[in-house]
């Protein structure tokens, strides 16, 4: 019965993506384990439910730890002190869904069957914990927010080595076009949807990560961005205006790149030549994904963008 009801709030879950309702709490119900990290200067409170969880609480809690470090090792600063994260369990297979409530809690739903390896290698919660890092914002321009967290999900995994850059670059390959505006779309202000909203916006803060890198020569990145909105305390659980948003962004760039990219992809449809932008940074599919060609003309973007932390120390 109990499984039923998990399953059933999880299929209800799915259904009201981005609808704010806390179903992780209707879950949540057994008893917690409470813990609490240090992220430099900045304490996370971790609370597991351990319902039907097959890997220790400990491992649990390292899991949101190492997350916490590596979204603070990008941003220059955990972005939220006192940030609470709650782990769910109770429903089968591994990791399931996470959500976000403007900079109080994150919560993410684990399954029984969730591994010590699915851990490692997971990107639900690098997503929720990467809202933290920006701004929020009206309604309409929620494709900025999540197009962030589901850009860093995969930049902050391929930092880590967790992921290689050929594995992340077909995803893009692969997702990206979902982004892109259909018969009858106006601009990621209006258009809203799941494929417009992750993935326009993830395509979004990537055009302004490789045209930042290019008229900067490398200098600057969108990560500057994220650095800087930590550094201002601009984090989730402030409500801004794009207009301050897209200052900020400029700002820490030194370019216009931010406000160019958002009038020509959100105020209009903003046609985006996919397949020119994978040949200038040398991105070729092949049947298996992508094969990468250091001779493309921005391919020092495309390395630097996907460079990975641990060989780059190892060097
Ligand atoms: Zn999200």
């Amino acid at each position: 019965m109990r499984s039923r009801i998990a399953l059933a709030v999880l299929v209800a879950a799915i259904a009201c993506a981005g609808c704010g309702l806390d179903f992780l709490a209707l879950l949540g119900t057994a008893p917690r384990h409470e813990r609490r990290v240090r992220v430099g200067d900045a304490t996370l409170e971790v609370e597991v439910s351990p319902r039907n969880l097959t890997v220790p609480i400990d491992d649990v809690v390292a899991w949101v730890e190492d997350a916490a470090h590596v979204l603070a090792d990008y941003c220059g600063c955990f972005p939220i002190d006192g940030l609470l994260v709650r782990v769910v369990s109770g429903v089968p297979g591994g990791v399931w869904f996470g959500q976000h409530w403007h900079g109080d809690r994150v919560g993410v739903l684990v399954g029984g069957a969730t591994t010590r390896e699915d851990l490692a290698s997971d990107h639900v919660l690098l997503h929720e914990l990467s809202h933290t890092a920006f701004p929020s914002l009206h309604r309409r321009h929620l494709w900025m927010r999540e197009g962030l967290s589901t850009y860093l999900e995969s930049v902050l995994r391929v930092r880590e080595g967790v992921v290689e850059p050929e594995a992340v670059w077909a995803l893009w390959v692969r997702a990206m076009p979902r982004g892109l505006p259909r018969a009858g779309h106006r601009g990621l202000d209006f258009d809203g949807g799941i494929g417009r909203t992750y993935w326009g916006g993830a395509l979004w803060w990537l055009l302004v990560d490789v045209d930042v890198r290019a008229q900067t020569g490398g200098r600057r990145s969108a990560r500057d961005v994220v650095r800087e909105a930590c550094a201002r305390g601009a984090d989730s659980r402030q409500l801004w205006t794009i207009e301050r948003a897209l200052a900020m962004a400029d700002d820490a760039t030194e370019t216009t790149a931010p406000t160019d990219r958002y009038q020509q992809l959100a105020r209009r449809p903003g046609a985006v030549n996919l397949d020119a932008l994978w040949a200038r940074l040398g991105v070729v599919s092949t049947p298996d994904g992508v094969t990468l060609d250091d001779d493309a003309p921005l391919a020092h973007v495309r390395r630097a963008i996907t460079a990975s932390q641990r060989a780059q120390s190892a060097r």
